[in-house]
């Protein structure tokens, strides 16, 4: 065992979490869990019995959906989402925390003490999503250095295990989402070009369908449903990914299932009939492929290699559908549901001159007047436009609107729309300004986004060259303030996670 504290790679994801460090001769591995798993599954079982948490396989088939917590990182943007277990709330970003404590605490037995972290996050992951990633990871007890978009990862895993360079697009089908991100790869670093994400389209999304043609099977020969309970629901759903996998493999499978009402039947499905049901889903993949190559004005031609990363893209017709589209064969790892944190580790351990873009466009919401009418209008105006590399920082100028206005509140955006009814409204800034001045005073705000792509803003009155630090604040009831992360860390130290 290694006794200096290791940097790690953590790639926390929606269906597995994988944590991977980098081995004395330089090149990163997956290190297991205590139960001998490569990648577990982030799933949280609340036990009632004995105050422990279970994470993992154990959780996942605990056989208890009422007390199992399982895709939670398709929450960690909302901030009104919680977990109400026994009488206390946990929020997404704690939830996440206690899968990663288990990471934490098993690998150190491996490898050594675990300080340093880099974790990974979808490509577009929103500003508090990616707040509540490092919250998560702080209430672990990680010092989290840095957060690294999937895409990026995997890239870097890929330039280092196949030293592929030039233009790559990483298409990663994950367990939750799909990420399509366009990157440039050179010896000297990796430069983001684009990155479109579909948060609610994944691997998941794939057994829905396998599931409803199982149900559909055994109705038809057995005349009753297949479940009458989310628990029953679940046991089928997980026969149908089961299923799923193994029609990436043999061209025809089978897996048994059965109710109390209707008995044990033997479903057969063909992965021909498997890919007709779920052709949509394919077509929708493509739609966001496109999406990404016309954001940078390129045709397929343009791109050197796709890179596969994610489980998902085991399934052929992912791979056929790929290779009819650019005309060539897709890269694969083998790995691929491990290379994230695997390029999460390289990255963690050896650094990387990485330029990623914004990944949305943010704004602010104000009052804004039509040259030619004269008519005021409340709009989003774009401060810094997606794609723009990072760190980077912009300013805008507002003016007091009235006589004696002395307190000035900027709304701050994310979107693309100039309607505020198609952007998300990411934080409000309220600052104080002299009392008795007239309207016409001017205010700068300079948003700076950082190379975790957190916003952070300044706000300097241009009258009294007063500049102050704005804390974009959220408010709900799944968010934490950074108090109440602190204290969350402490308090985790003498949780039972096994
Ligand atoms: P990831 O988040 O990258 O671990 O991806 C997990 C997703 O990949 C889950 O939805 C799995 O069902 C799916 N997956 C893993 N292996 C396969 C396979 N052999 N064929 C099809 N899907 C798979």
């Amino acid at each position: 065992m290694q006794s200096s504290p290791q940097f790690v790679g953590i790639d926390l994801g929606t269906t597995t979490t994988g944590l991977a460090w980098i081995r004395p001769d330089g090149n990163p591995e997956i290190v297991p869990n205590a139960d001998g798993e490569r990648l577990t599954p982030s799933v949280v079982y609340f036990d009632p019995h004995e105050d422990v948490k279970l994470v993992g396989v154990a959780a996942r088939d605990s056989g208890d959906p009422d007390r199992t917590v399982q895709l939670i990182k398709r929450h960690m943007d909302d901030p009104e989402f919680t977990v109400s277990m026994d009488g206390r709330i946990w929020t997404p970003a704690e939830i996440s925390a206690i899968i990663l404590a288990k990471m934490r605490r098993d690998c150190s037995q491996i490898i050594g003490p675990i300080e340093d972290a880099v974790l990974t996050v979808p490509a577009n992951f929103n500003e508090l999503a990616r707040k509540a990633t490092l919250a998560a990871g702080r209430i672990a007890g990680l010092n989290v250095r840095r957060i690294v978009n999937e895409p990026t990862a995997a890239a870097l895993y890929y330039a280092h295990a196949q030293k592929l360079r030039g233009r790559i697009m990483v298409y990663d089908l994950g367990g939750g989402t799909l990420d399509i991100t366009i990157l440039e790869v050179d010896d000297h670093g990796i430069r983001c070009l684009t990155s479109e994400g579909a948060g609610r389209l994944g691997g998941s999304d794939f057994d829905e369908r396998i599931l409803e043609l199982i149900a559909d099977a055994y109705q038809s020969a057995h005349g009753v449903g297949l479940w009458e309970n989310e628990l029953e629901r679940r046991r089928v759903l997980q026969s149908g990914e089961d299923l799923k996998k193994m029609l990436s493999k043999l061209r025809q499978a089978s897996e048994t299932v059965g109710s109390q009402r209707g008995g044990v039947a033997r479903i057969e499905l063909t992965r021909e009939v498997f890919e007709a049901a779920v052709s949509r889903l394919f077509t929708r993949t493509i739609l966001l492929v496109e999406q990404a190559l016309a954001s940078v004005r390129f045709s397929p031609q343009d791109i050197d290699h796709v890179a596969l990363v994610g489980g998902g893209t085991r399934m052929p017709g992912v791979r056929r559908m790929l290779k009819d589209y650019f005309g060539t064969e897709p890269k694969t790892c083998g790995n691929v549901d491990e290379c994230v944190a695997l390029g999460a580790a390289l990255f963690a351990m050896k650094g990387a001159d990485v330029e990623e873009v914004c990944n949305h466009s943010y704004g602010t919401l104000a009052l804004v007047e039509d040259a030619a009418t004269g008519a005021e209008t409340y709009a989003n105006t774009i401060v810094i436009p997606k794609n723009t590399p990072i760190p980077c920082e912009q300013s805008q100028t507002y003016v007091t609107s009235e006589d004696n206005e002395n307190l000035i509140e900027v709304e701050i955006t994310q979107g693309e729309d100039s309607d505020p009814k198609y952007v998300d409204i990411i934080g409000r800034i309220a600052l104080k300004v002299p009392p008795n001045r007239p309207a016409g005073c001017e205010v700068t705000v300079t948003y700076r986004y950082d190379e975790n792509q957190r916003v952070k803003a300044t706000v300097r009155d241009e009258r009294s060259g007063k500049t102050t630090e704005v804390a974009i604040s959220y408010e709900g009831a799944g968010v934490l303030s950074d108090s109440e992360v602190e204290a969350r860390r402490e308090a985790f130290d003498s949780l039972r996670i096994e």
